[in-house]
């Protein structure tokens, strides 16, 4: 269990939790600057990974200082993330390094039973729909109508439906060994909240070959996470990385997950994840970042409901790679724009910004200037 003096084990599986995360992690850079993992069996049942960290001391900055102000850090943060050079977004495309196709990605969705009706389905509607071939949905409950939909690429994890770090360290594993099974050369993880624009995706992807070692996706903090890894023999060493949060879609390239097999493959995954107590994404960053020495490489095109989505223009959508949406003191943290269908119908957005990648969608009204 992560914690710090403060520490509650309370557990939110909804969104808001999620956006929680950013600010909760700075706040506790700030106040203890320092995020130490200890060894506490009692809080691990309810431990809901670093997303409901300090929930309670983040609800308390939330009151006191409004809304606004939350976005204002998140703002701050997401500038520093965003510092020139340490980037490859919005630039020019550099050339291809490698002739790729959407049938060379994996993408892996992962999702809960009870999110199938409420969230999976507006995936499958929209950008899953167009990617049928490279897209698996990990999830933890057998059910017929989406097996009728999408037949074998719908795998039951036979993990726990908790929102515990066990349970989705269960499911990432899973979505491991299925993507080196897959043979194909990039696997990438989005939550059930992310729309993926597989277009950009892929051409993103094609920058790095797929032999190299590659991790892409969009750290949440402007600094490594610091945890400590238990060794054995009551040992502890602390250690420092960065890591892409799952939230926000990442990728690895084969060429790096091979590597990772030790450490993830078969029941691996979950005892590394164990070893420092950390949640899937971030025992991920772990394992590429702290044992394999490969840095992660950051891209502001992936989106998580962490960040203001207001902040992605409506002329800059198409080349997004990930995007999401979330809840926060019910006022919605969507993107911001016109789009095909006012928000009471499209309350994620996903169909508006569905039906401007893709207008001929049956579903989409007659193209008009939004
Ligand atoms: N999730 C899960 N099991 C659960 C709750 C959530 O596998 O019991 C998945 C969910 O489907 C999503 C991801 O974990 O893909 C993150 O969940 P959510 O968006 O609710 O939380 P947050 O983004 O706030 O961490
Ligand atoms: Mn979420």
């Amino acid at each position: 269990m992560l914690s710090t003096s403060n520490k509650k084990t309370a557990v939110s599986v909804g969104s808001a939790a999620g956006l929680c995360l950013l600010l909760l992690l700075l706040l506790v850079a700030a106040q203890h600057h320092r995020v130490q993992v200890q060894d506490d069996a009692s809080a691990a049942a309810a431990d809901a990974g670093t997303r409901s960290l300090l929930q309670d001391a983040a609800q308390e900055e939330h009151t006191k200082k409004g809304f606004s102000a939350y976005f204002t850090k998140l703002t701050r943060a997401r500038r520093e993330v965003e510092k020139p050079g340490r980037s490859s977004a919005y630039g020019a495309d550099p050339p291809p390094a490698e002739d790729i196709g959407a049938d060379d990605v994996f993408i892996a969705v992962k999702t809960t039973k009870k999110f199938h009706q409420s969230r999976l389905n507006l995936l499958l509607d929209t950008w899953i729909s167009r990617n049928v071939q490279q897209t698996y949905i990990f999830t933890d409950g057998e059910d017929a109508e989406l097996k009728k939909k999408i037949g074998s690429h719908a795998i039951n994890t036979n993990c726990s439906a908790a929102h515990s770090r066990q349970a989705l360290s269960c499911k990432m594993a899973v979505e491991y060994d299925k993507f080196i099974e897959s043979g194909k050369k990039w696997f990438c993880h989005v939550d059930d909240d992310n729309y993926v624009n597989v277009r950009t995706l892929v051409k993103h992807l094609s920058q790095y070959p797929h032999t190299q070692d590659m991790y892409i996706g969009k750290p949440s903090l402007d600094r490594p996470i610091e945890a400590t890894e238990r060794l054995g023999d009551n040992k502890m060493k602390p250690v420092n990385f960065w890591f892409a949060t799952g939230g926000a879609g990442f990728c690895v390239s084969r060429g790096l997950a091979l590597k990772m097999s030790p450490w993830a493959s078969g029941g691996h995954f979950m005892n590394t994840a164990e070893k420092i107590r950390l949640p899937d994404d971030c025992t991920v960053g772990y394992i590429i970042e702290s044992v394999l020495g490969v840095p992660l490489t950051r891209s502001n095109l992936f989106h998580s409901h962490l960040e203001n989505l207001q902040q992605v223009s409506r002329t800059e959508i198409h080349k997004q790679i990930t995007l999401s949406y979330g809840m926060f003191e019910n006022k919605s943290n969507i993107i911001n724009f016109k789009g095909a269908f006012p928000v009471e119908e499209d309350p994620s957005r996903f169909k508006s910004v569905h039906c401007l990648l893709y207008p001929d969608t049956p579903w989409c009204p007659p193209q008009v200037a939004f």
